[in-house]
């Protein structure tokens, strides 16, 4: 078995859907399994929406469920659905509206509503595609993910669990499948344990797509997207960037978690386990092989794969003399973080032991720099340790390869450029893979960054 997941500009209108259905029913043997993103910018206008009538602007979110309307009735009516799939459609949109006026009337959002919200794009889309395969013949029905997709309950960034899940699925969705027919099942949403709808995170979708590959051991997961595959750059700041043939998993997943959005950073995970090989491939070329991801690809000594940035990002530094030899401050730094909820992207520290730094989301930052306050409220005061500082609008950006494992001199080679290239460097991580170097900068070098090392690593 197959599963093939579509994003969002895959699928962001009526031609393009038609590519898709063709891509779908062309597929040579059994039917694969589809997963789809929300239409391009639908995800980001829930959202919008949302924050709009939290701050009780209804001209905003009125304004935002016109647009929704308007795109999905649009595609409705360009592929010439009929009438009971747009009474649906436009039960959905009403759902949406009436949500948005209650968060105008409470003014606040929670988490949970936010998720709920979200999910909207996929369930819209599922719907919408499944009726257009059946009018064209093919037997296909639409699946809203929250019926078997069991996660953890951190919304907004929920994990998905197998062992819950698994029976789920055969029970809901597997008999369909064994009819013959062909699942088109929502992307990015499951449910928690406690039976509310949740989401896996921005670009999420694919996490469904690997996650449901591993649930039915398929063949293969094939992630259709907007470009050739995994390239050596993001082409948007590169346009030299070309495409990769083969990555491993560890390749991949440095890669995503380092910024390329071309894969969601834990969207691996299931597949490793089950070693079930990845494929990301252009709808807009299909007849483009893509990138095949397994894991074992042929290991290319000392030769950087990709560069890969990530921007609006903030150093928190934790610093003082008197840290030298007090036991457990990196462990108390690392529990205030914790306990916060915040995700630490890079870590160094100095062999002085006079520093911690790390790196935050720039959004999660004032209320760590606060929080570490307080808890060092007493070190601070007997001047062990100096301060909690934050430089805000930083980068992180990684040279990733497997093969740079034991070479020497690729550290040496990059920031010779970024020397020359005037890129000032403000920390290094320390004791990463070895299958990738990241390093700090800040934020308004990192794409002259990405293509100075792209140029001088990569195209020569
Ligand atoms: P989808 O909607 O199909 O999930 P995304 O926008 O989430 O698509 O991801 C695809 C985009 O990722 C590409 O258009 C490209 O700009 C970006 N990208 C960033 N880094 C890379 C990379 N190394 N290789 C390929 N694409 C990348
Ligand atoms: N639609 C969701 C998002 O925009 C999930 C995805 O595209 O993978 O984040
Ligand atoms: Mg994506």
């Amino acid at each position: 078995m197959i599963v093939m997941k579509f994003g969002g500009t895959s699928v962001g209108n009526a031609e393009r859907l038609k590519k898709v259905a063709d891509i779908v029913i062309n597929h040579p043997g059994e039917k694969p399994i589809v997963v789809l993103s929300a239409m391009a910018k639908v995800t980001e206008m829930l959202i919008e929406g949302t924050k709009a009538a939290e701050r009780g602007d209804e001209e905003t979110f009125y304004e935002i469920h016109e647009k929704l309307r308007e795109k999905h009735l649009g595609v409705i009516h360009d592929l010439k659905l009929g009438a009971s799939l747009e009474r649906e459609i436009k039960n959905l949109l009403e759902k949406i509206l009436n949500l948005w006026e209650a968060i105008e009337a409470l003014g606040e959002v929670t988490p949970r509503a936010l998720d709920l919200i979200s999910s909207m794009g996929e369930r819209l889309i599922v719907r919408i595609f499944a009726d257009y395969l059946r009018s064209l013949q093919v037997p296909a029905r639409s699946f809203d993910a929250d019926e078997f997709v069991v996660t953890t309950d951190t919304h907004g960034n929920a994990c998905p669990i197998f062992s819950d899940s698994v029976e789920l699925f055969n029970r809901k969705v597997m008999p369909w499948i064994k009819e013959g027919g062909l699942a088109v099942i929502t992307g990015f949403m499951g449910k928690s344990r406690s039976g509310r709808v949740t989401t896996l995170g921005r670009g999420g979708s694919d996490l469904t797509a690997t996650f449901i590959g591993s649930l039915v051991n398929a063949r293969e997961v094939w992630i259709w997207t907007d470009v050739d595959g995994v390239m050596t750059a993001d082409p948007r700041v590169v346009p030299e960037a070309r495409s990769l043939k083969e990555l491993s998993f560890v390749e991949v997943a440095e890669l995503s978690y380092y910024g390329a959005k071309v894969m969601h950073p834990r969207s691996l995970l299931p597949v490793l386990e089950k070693n079930i090989p990845v494929r990301i491939r252009n709808t807009f070329n299909p007849g483009f092989p893509g990138t095949i991801i397994s894991k074992q690809t042929k290991e290319q000594k000392g030769i950087v794969k990709s560069i890969t940035y990530i921007k609006d990002l903030t150093l928190l530094n934790v610093t003082g003399r008197g840290m030298l030899g007090i036991p457990g401050i990196a462990a108390r730094v690392f529990k205030t973080v914790s306990e916060k909820g915040a995700n630490i992207l890079m870590i160094s520290q100095s062999s002085s032991e006079q520093n911690i730094c790390f790196v935050v989301k720039k959004h999660e930052a004032q209320n760590l720099v606060d929080s570490l306050k307080k808890e060092f409220e007493l070190e601070i005061y007997r001047r062990d340790i100096e301060g909690v500082e934050k430089l805000d609008d930083v980068a992180i950006i990684s040279v990733v390869g497997a093969g740079m494992r034991g070479t020497p001199g690729i550290a040496g080679k990059v920031f010779t450029i970024t020397g020359k290239n005037g890129i000032n460097v403000i920390a290094i991580a320390q004791g990463s893979s070895e299958f990738n170097i990241s390093f700090v900068v800040e934020g308004k070098d990192a794409e002259r960054a990405v293509v100075a090392l792209h140029r001088e690593l990569i195209e020569s």
